[in-house]
């Protein structure tokens, strides 16, 4: 049975996605449009995640995607994929994995969302945020007026942490050149960090919480050749919306989104056109 939503117009089915995400119709941000408030918005205890002092990166030129064609970028990172993620045993979490995750999306995408790392249902499938926080993901996207197609979706660990426990510096160390060479090759123009992992592990072991700093733009530090300078926008970890889902969580999510769309220069389209 075909999706209803494949007869909605682009804008039709991106109000869909903002009342879906803000859990009510779409009204201003100014105007309350959501449910009544199930939970506290403390922040749940973590363990920090420090930059990883030891990541490594190939020897060799970086191979930056900014002058590369949709399909030499996609090889190239398939190549990683295949070539070393696939068979990676850099770090312990390779021990409990059922398979890699190495994340998806347009290899040009001029956005990336950063993750934490896989879960249950991202270790089973091979693939980023498909759980139920992956479909909240889908709906923040949809959002945006954007499809998982168009964006980038990654993590800083390429292996599920057992008990989906926050992934440990040095897991995050071993990892990070992965993400550092896949970031080199799409040029995203803008990264999305999802939670105080991501943040962090981007942005330093020293930058404040993401209940503080969510909604700031920050700039990417020179990680490595061509990284220098990305604008980086932090926000809530779907998973931390889904579990604290109240008003003021949602629409500061979506406030922080609508940022992103800014600098994209991307448009909301309005619930009543005039
Ligand atoms: S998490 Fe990353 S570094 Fe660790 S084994 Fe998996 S792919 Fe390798």
């Amino acid at each position: 049975m075909n999706d209803p939503r494949e007869n909605l117009s682009q804008a039709a089915r991106q109000l869909l996605a903002i009342e879906e995400l803000l859990g009510s119709a779409f009204l201003p941000a100014s105007r309350n449009p959501l449910p009544p408030a199930a939970a506290s918005t403390a922040q749940p205890a973590r363990p920090a995640t420090k930059t990883p002092a030891s990541a490594f990166v190939p020897a060799g030129p970086a191979l930056l995607g900014a002058g590369l064609s949709p399909k030499k970028r996609a090889e190239a990172l398939e190549a990683i994929d295949v070539n070393e993620v696939r068979g990676c045993t850099r770090c312990g979490l390779s021990q409990g994995r059922t398979q890699t995750v190495f994340g998806e999306g347009d290899p040009c995408a001029p956005l990336v969302f950063v993750g934490e790392g896989p879960g249950q249902e991202e270790d089973r499938t091979g693939r980023p945020f498909v759980g139920r926080a992956g479909e909240l993901l889908s709906k923040m996207i949809a959002a945006m007026g954007l499809t998982r197609q168009q964006v980038f979706i990654v993590n800083m660990v390429k292996c599920r942490p057992p008990d989906n426990r926050t992934p440990l510096p040095n897991e995050v160390a071993a990892c990070f050149g992965y993400l550092l060479r896949q970031l080199q090759i799409i040029a995203p123009k803008v990264i999305v960090t999802l939670g105080n992992p991501a943040t962090k592990g981007l942005l330093g072991p020293d930058t404040e919480g993401i209940t503080r700093i969510r909604g700031v733009w920050k700039s990417l530090p020179t990680l490595a050749e061509g990284l220098g300078g990305i604008p980086v926008m932090p926000t809530f970890h779907p998973a931390y919306v889904l579990r604290y889902y109240t008003p003021a969580v949602r629409e500061q999510v979506w406030s922080d989104l609508q940022q992103v769309m800014t600098r994209l220069g991307l448009s909301t389209p309005t619930a009543d056109p005039q």
